[in-house]
């Protein structure tokens, strides 16, 4: 039997984050159980076999509005700023994505000015004061010209539900400028880790010492019987965790399809790409409507690594299901509900203790505190900033309990 402090399952943003704080801050020993080959979650790049950084689980736009993550993340990593532009294709032709000036003069053919597109929105949006789904959080910004022909079939074919059967968040993430901003986020801080996010994840890893063992290709259901612990830190998906016994949360997945090009075959995409050693001419372009993949990402563009061979993925959405990973929620009416009845049990640290001892583990010490973190596990369809955001509040909560037991 192993005497932990914490027991971590995951070891993404939200896993290796709540990890570093408890070993570094609270001198926790911390065991931290990752299902995968690899640290860094969804968020885990590597070098692949054409020498390409590539990010493995589609594109990763660091980007943040808040001064307390950026500055923690500091800690393990410089950043390379970045400002992230994407094209979108469809009617066999590239406009400038998300909406904005110049993607309204190349709807008219012609110059024009914000004033003339401010009218143009005037005249074609839907007014709809308090847009309750997708669909409505489009037309009522740009009309229905503009969300058919880039937001209606790229939203379907991600989601495979229609845009109103959607909360108004997920295509409200999209910004619409009647300038010539034509960065596809909003946020103040745009960049990446300078040598990728698994060194960043390395360094944090690194320095936590000995507190922390990382046992990677391992289920936490694996282990339960051979250790305890006071802490239970959960990062993966919450139905999983209850063996889906209120049924199961709806996910979305994908596919990734990655091909490598060398620089002779990149030679007849030059007039394309409109520079050497590339295959598309921005970091991701969008197809929202005739193709069967959502987007082409070429992310060596947002990286700046040098190298002559350059590797592009097709993302296909795909159903959850046996081999798939969980890769979004689905931010709906319908799924919030179910997921709020799982976050009842969740919140109640015996409930926890149950279903944990029906698996193996044991508790000498009495039951554990629990804590449910993440993308997976809250359920949201949260951003890596987000979810550091809330891993550093949820260790201050457990530091602000450790501090006050100290003194009793
Ligand atoms: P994860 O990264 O999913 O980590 C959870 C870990 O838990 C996983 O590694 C999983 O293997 C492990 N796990 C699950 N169950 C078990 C188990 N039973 N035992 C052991 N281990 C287990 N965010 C941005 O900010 N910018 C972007 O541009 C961006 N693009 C994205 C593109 C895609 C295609 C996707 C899917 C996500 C994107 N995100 C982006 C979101 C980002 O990936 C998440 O915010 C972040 O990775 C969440 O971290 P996490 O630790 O909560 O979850
Ligand atoms: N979206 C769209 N057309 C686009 C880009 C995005 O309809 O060209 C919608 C789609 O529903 C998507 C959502 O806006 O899922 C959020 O887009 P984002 O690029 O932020 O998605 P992510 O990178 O999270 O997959």
């Amino acid at each position: 039997m192993t005497n932990l402090d914490a027991l971590i399952v995951g070891a993404g943003f939200a896993g290796l984050v709540m990890a570093e704080r408890l070993c570094n801050k609270l001198g926790f020993r911390c065991l931290v159980a990752e299902k995968r080959s690899h640290i860094g979650g969804n968020a885990y790049d590597f070098q692949d076999r054409a020498g390409v950084l590539i990010h493995a689980y589609g594109p990763h736009y660091f980007r943040t509005n808040s001064p307390r993550i950026r500055e923690y993340l500091s800690q393990f990593t410089a950043w390379q700023p970045v400002e992230y532009k994407i094209l979108s294709y469809t009617d066999g032709r590239y406009w400038s994505f998300p909406i904005n000036l110049n993607t309204f003069e190349q709807f008219l053919g012609r110059p024009s000015t914000t004033e003339e597109m401010e009218a143009w929105l005037a005249n074609n949006r839907i007014p709809i004061s308090d847009p309750k789904n997708s669909e409505e959080v489009i037309i009522s910004q740009v009309g229905r010209l503009f969300y058919e022909k880039f937001f209606e079939g790229y939203t379907i074919k991600q989601w495979k539900r229609h845009p109103r059967d959607l909360d108004a968040s997920v295509c409200g993430r999209i910004p619409v400028r009647t300038n010539r901003d034509d960065r596809y986020l909003r946020e103040n801080f745009q960049a990446l880790p300078s040598d990728g996010y698994t060194r960043m994840f390395d360094r944090i890893v690194a320095g936590c010492g000995k507190l922390l063992e990382l046992k990677l290709q391992t289920d936490y259901r694996e282990i339960l019987p051979h250790v305890t612990f006071r802490y239970f830190v959960y990062t993966g998906a919450m139905d999983e965790f209850f063996e889906n016994r209120l049924g199961r949360l709806p996910y979305r997945s994908l596919r990734f399809e990655p091909e490598s090009f060398s620089p002779r075959e990149l030679e007849p995409r030059l007039p394309i790409a409109g520079k050497r050693g590339f295959w598309q001419p921005a970091m991701q372009v969008n197809y929202p409507n005739d193709e069967e993949f959502t987007r082409i990402v070429e992310i060596k563009h947002a990286t700046g690594q040098v190298c002559e061979n350059t590797t592009i993925v097709r993302e296909y959405p795909q159903d959850y299901g046996p081999g798939c990973e969980p890769y979004y929620p689905i931010p709906a009416p319908d799924s919030t509900a179910l997921y709020k009845k799982y976050a009842e049990w969740a919140a109640d640290c015996a409930i926890v203790a149950r279903q944990l001892a029906a698996m193996g583990a044991c508790f000498p010490s009495g039951i554990p505190n629990s804590v449910f973190l993440g993308r997976l596990a809250t359920y949201r369809y949260y951003n890596m900033d987000q979810v550091t955001g809330m891993a550093l509040t949820e260790f201050e909560k457990i530091e602000s309990r450790e501090r006050s037991q100290q003194f009793l």
